[in-house]
């Protein structure tokens, strides 16, 4: 297969929904991969926040192939060890009760406004439905979802959406509790939103929503499908912020790779989803459990040093870089102002060069691999600096 079979295969056969770069990779290994020439690029992408310990790590790959060799699924009417396992680790680090295992973000935060809103039904009634989300946020792609996203863009022809939802705008308190009314039932909320540009809530405006919300028995959801699983430098961004949410959901960086989602329940909210109320098919794989598992296992007080470490020193050099405005994120979560280029333009400049890059809205994003090695940051800033010279020019 070359570069050029492959693009035309897809230009034949695969549903044409992405604006996909000019890139094919055939494999990778830690943060660099290879396309059909055997041409090298760095990765600054990770899947989109996915490959949390890179590519096709050996650790990983190992205990995910014992697990396929082993069972690699059974149904949920059956229990396997590597859910349990699972999900005590993850509920247990979180500080957070139990967890249910789905597929996807999307899927993970479809359940929890599932879990909320029969919350609030099972002890308000039914009119007490409305979740309030913030503007700008990004929730997923089913309708569901879709309507939680506070995003214009996202609310055109699919309609009708569900019902119940209601924007909030992120860091005015103010605007905030008067959304936060008579008949909500949640407030979901990112700690950073991703999609919408890498923008991170403020300290005191979280506190101040939370304590709102618990004075009125309002759940508080926080999706952590991106800044979750030790990208920010704490294995859950919300742990920074001192607070204690009810359900919190994760997906992205979780399985290293394979496809997991999941919803963690507090005490309070442990047992809303009954028998019978929620499920899915592969929810709870044996296989992804062990990605997760795996993943899980790595991520150490000393790991996340090292991401906040590394993402540090990233969004210090980038301020000196050509076209690059103000600088933000956390950890290994990084976004840019691009002053002249396009982000879309950088991208494009970026796989030229042989670095891989992330848009955020107009921003720049990048969210490497969290096991990106010193000389791999080098260089693929090196590289990114010539692609923002190269587009700027
Ligand atoms: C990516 C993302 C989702 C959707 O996850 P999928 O796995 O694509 O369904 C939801 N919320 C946030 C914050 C995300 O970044």
């Amino acid at each position: 297969m070359t570069n050029a079979d492959l693009k035309g295969l897809y230009r034949s056969s695969v549903a044409d929904t992405y604006a996909r770069y000019d890139l094919c990779i055939e494999r990778g290994s830690g943060a660099t991969c290879w396309d059909f020439y055997g041409r090298d690029y760095i990765d600054f992408s990770a899947g989109i926040g996915v490959n949390s310990l890179g590519f096709s790590d050996p650790g990983w790959a190992e205990a995910v192939s014992a697990q396929l060799f082993k069972l690699q699924h059974t149904s949920n009417l059956i229990y396997t060890e590597p859910c349990a396992r699972a999900a005590s680790l993850l509920a247990g680090r979180a500080s957070m009760s139990k967890a249910f295992f789905c597929n996807s973000g999307a899927e993970a935060n479809e359940g929890a406004l599932k879990c909320a809103r029969k919350y609030s039904r099972d002890r308000y009634g039914e009119e007490r439905h409305t979740v309030v989300t913030l503007s700008n946020s990004f929730h997923g792609r089913t309708l569901a979802t879709l309507a939680a996203t506070g995003q214009e863009a996202f609310h055109r022809h699919f309609g009708p959406f569900p019902e119940g939802f209601a924007y909030a705008p992120p860091n005015d308190l103010e605007g905030t509790l008067g959304a936060l009314g008579d008949g909500v039932c949640a407030f979901m909320i990112e700690m950073i939103q991703g999609e919408g540009g890498i923008v991170p809530l403020d300290g005191e405006y979280v506190a101040a929503a939370v304590r709102h919300c618990r004075e009125r028995d309002i759940l508080v959801i926080v999706d952590e499908v991106q800044s979750g699983v030790g990208r920010t430098g704490s294995l859950f961004c919300y742990e920074r912020y001192g607070i204690a949410p009810d359900i919190v959901t994760a997906a992205k960086g979780l399985g290293g790779g394979l496809p997991i989602g999941a919803i963690l329940f507090s005490e309070r909210t442990a047992s809303v989803l009954g028998v019978g109320d929620h499920a899915t098919t592969y929810g709870g794989n044996p296989a992804a459990c062990a990605g997760a598992l795996h993943v899980l296992g790595r991520i150490d007080g000393a790991f996340l040093a090292e991401v906040a470490r590394k993402g540090e020193s990233i969004r210090g050099r980038l301020r000196g870089f050509p076209g690059i405005g103000e600088v933000g994120g956390e950890g290994l979560m990084i976004g840019a102002t691009l002053r002249g280029p396009s982000a879309r333009g950088v991208v494009d400049a970026g796989v030229r060069e042989g670095v891989i890059l992330l848009t955020a809205k107009d921003r720049l994003r990048l969210l490497p691999p969290l096991t990106i090695t010193d000389a791999e940051i080098d260089e693929g800033l090196g590289r990114l600096h010539t692609a923002l010279k190269g587009a700027i020019a």
